[in-house]
């Protein structure tokens, strides 16, 4: 156990989550496929069954009690993407009859709201990142430092997250009808929007919800969709990237397929959206990646079939390692507390 404990704290230092680990030493043996997988989810089974019995008895904190509640989801009745009350796509109607409303917004970061305490779509992907991307990323992070000095890499990350920044607000104004679109006076900014132009504008119709605050109501988590609109006869989730150099594959995406079909199911599961303004299941979507050099945006179209059969799955693992994850944190702490009390 001390054994463990100083693993995991040094884990912690690293900043590698110690679900990364386990993960990469269970694919490390990859010649032994589906018995490592048996093997793999007995183990999950049975430590999850030593938690139950354990923490029924202590009750120790409710937060460990929600923690719990929704790892016993992810672990055990596979949460379909799809909502069974409301329509699927292929039986609702091409448009939505009532027509274009405006959109739902909510600011971002709204402050005094329940869904403030859950974690975000994008904080649990990066909480349990694949060994193989955290690998790629402090790679280049190092290469980075190495080309710009230390400051001048903390001021390209402050600029990338800058320009991505006004480039969602000026695409909101658009898609909101609110004129055309401002604050093209940084060169930066009118490149990524004059990359985007074409396809917001050609392509996306129908807008009904734009930079919209969505909440799984099960599976307890939230994410800030940009927006969901009609792509071709089709209601999707779309979502809007900027890069430097061009993604000319769908890996090169990471894990922006699991983000947006994480926002799929938290919209099909999202009590608070009325009726009028998402009347069916959504299973598609675009990740739409903007260029700072003005070239024509890369557009991916990820499908029902790729959504439904594997990123759902994908993400609803990640879900519940990310799950495991603060349950044993909580734990440890719990641990700890006994510890300092008897000593
Ligand atoms: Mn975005």
């Amino acid at each position: 156990m001390n054994h463990f404990r100083s693993t995991e704290r040094h884990l912690t230092l690293l900043k590698i989550p110690c679900g990364v680990l386990k993960e990469a030493r269970v694919s490390g043996n990859a010649g032994s496929g589906g018995g490592m997988k048996n093997r793999y989810a007995n183990r999950k089974q049975s430590f999850s069954n030593h938690v139950v019995s354990r923490y029924t008895r202590g009750a120790r904190t409710i937060k460990l009690r929600e923690v719990m509640q929704t790892r016993l989801l992810t672990n055990n009745s596979n949460i379909p993407l799809l909502n069974p009350g409301k329509l699927n796509p292929e039986e609702a109607s091409k448009n939505i009859v009532t027509g274009p409303i405006v959109p739902l917004t909510l600011p971002r970061f709204p402050k005094n709201n329940s869904s403030d305490k859950l974690p975000s779509v994008t904080k649990i992907l990066q909480a349990t990142m694949p060994a193989s991307s955290q690998f790629l990323l402090d790679r280049w992070k190092e290469a980075m430092v190495k080309k710009l000095g230390f400051s001048g890499f903390i001021k390209y990350q402050q600029d990338t997250f800058e320009r991505g920044k006004l480039l969602h607000a000026v695409i909101a104004n658009y898609l909101l009808g609110q004129g055309g679109p401002t604050e093209l006076s940084k060169e930066i900014v009118s490149n990524l929007w004059k990359s985007v132009e074409n396809v917001v504008k050609d392509k996306i119709s129908n807008v009904r919800l734009v930079e919209h605050i969505v909440t799984h109501s099960d599976l307890k988590y939230r994410g800030i969709v940009d927006c969901v609109a009609f792509y071709q006869d089709e209601l999707v989730v779309i979502d809007f990237k900027t890069a430097e150099k061009p993604k000319k594959t769908v890996e090169s995406l990471f894990d922006n397929p699991l983000q947006v079909t994480a926002y799929c199911g938290a919209i099909n599961n999202d009590r608070s959206i009325p009726k009028h303004v998402i009347d069916r299941n959504i299973c598609s979507a675009l990740v739409i990646v903007a260029y700072v050099d003005g070239t024509e945006a890369s557009v991916y179209y990820l499908g029902r079939e790729k959504i439904l059969n594997d990123y759902w799955k994908q993400w609803t693992n990640r879900l519940d390692q990310y799950s495991r994850m603060e349950e044993m944190k909580h734990r440890q702490s719990g641990n700890t507390d006994l510890q300092n009390g008897t000593k």
